[in-house]
């Protein structure tokens, strides 16, 4: 085993997971990248480091600085844990309506927390509007921006899209995740066109979202709901924009916690709502590609950030789950 002294080493470097039951059930193989590995459990250390580091880089972040940011809490993590290893505060503005288990985890960190209500992006008080009015008042802070930042996607280009790409051997047909920021999203599919342009990059987009009415008949449009966390994205971010897409498939709640629930009984893994909506994407594109191809999508965290909501029975019948 290697020993490193730098916990931003941690980042990156997932394992990935064939998954039997979904394999089965789409006549495929269906790879599952292991996020959760990530020292803050999730997708978004990655562009956690990243985010800081380019600011770092131009300057804009200087020593005792501070770093600002709205977030459904996984990148607040992310941020709160880079910026503790590098000697830098936090401040993070998140929606109420988000697990208590992030909101205890990024105290835990020392983040100082801003709860708003939730409120459509069109609000002032929307936690986006609110970070960057927060940090344009802290001096010596930087707004990380994750939606519109492209160093965001960029980790998934140069990091997450090489790894699925080396650990399959290059022998990939499809990829499929769903968009929070788009990150992850386009900068795989970038990442994995750059290597083959043949292969099939689906967007598999949550009920509530506009992305999958937006690629396949050009209208941002959004119809139902999810209570999936950090996911669902109603317009084109600079991180999705020109990002590749071949298809894209609508994915319910419901859809997405038979594999979160499978995944659990079946194969141990204990994940959060957005990795099964991915999952139940996988099935879906593999099933339209045909038997025997190889399809990777994103397990983004952890699901023991969830024990108080999807994984709490009463929580779930209260949401009609
Ligand atoms: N799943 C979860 C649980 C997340 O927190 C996020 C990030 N918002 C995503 C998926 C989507 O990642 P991205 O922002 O790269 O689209």
């Amino acid at each position: 085993m290697d020993v490193t002294s730098d916990t931003l080493a941690l980042i990156g470097n997932t394992p990935l997971v064939r998954l039997k039951g979904p394999s089965e059930a789409a006549a495929c193989d269906i790879y599952g990248k292991c996020e959760f590995a990530n020292p803050g459990a999730s997708v978004k250390d990655r562009a956690a480091l990243f985010i800081v580091e380019d600011a770092e880089a131009r300057g804009a972040l200087c020593p005792g600085g501070t770093i600002v940011e709205g977030t459904a809490g996984n990148t607040g993590i992310g941020l709160a844990l880079v910026a503790n290893a590098k000697g830098y505060r936090t401040i993070i503005v998140m929606p109420e309506t988000q697990s208590r288990e992030k909101m205890d985890t990024l105290r835990a960190l020392g983040a100082e927390l801003v709860l708003v209500p939730a409120a459509p992006y069109s609000s002032p008080c929307h936690f986006v509007h609110t970070s960057r009015r927060i940090a344009e008042e802290t001096d010596n802070a930087i707004w990380a921006n994750q939606f519109d930042n492209i160093a965001n996607r960029r980790a998934h280009i140069v990091g997450t899209a090489e790894e699925i790409w080396n650990q399959m051997g290059g022998r990939i047909d499809g990829f499929t995740c769903a968009a929070g920021t788009g990150g992850t999203f386009a900068g795989v599919g970038m990442g994995l066109k750059a290597h083959d342009e043949s292969i099939t990059i689906a967007l598999s987009d949550p009920h509530g979202a506009a992305l999958y009415n937006y690629y396949a008949h050009g209208e941002l449009k959004a119809e139902g709901s999810s209570v999936a966390e950090g996911i669902g994205q109603g317009r084109i971010t600079a991180n999705l924009d020109g990002a590749p897409i071949d298809d894209q498939f609508r994915i319910s709640d419901a859809e997405g916690w038979y594999w979160v629930q499978r995944l659990l009984s079946e194969e141990g893994l204990c994940l959060g709502l957005s990795s099964g909506i991915n999952v139940a994407g996988a099935v879906a594109l593999a099933r339209s590609l045909g038997s025997g191809k190889r399809i990777a999508t994103i397990l983004c965290d952890t699901g023991f950030r969830y024990l108080s909501t999807l994984h709490n029975p009463a929580w779930r019948a209260e949401k009609g789950l």
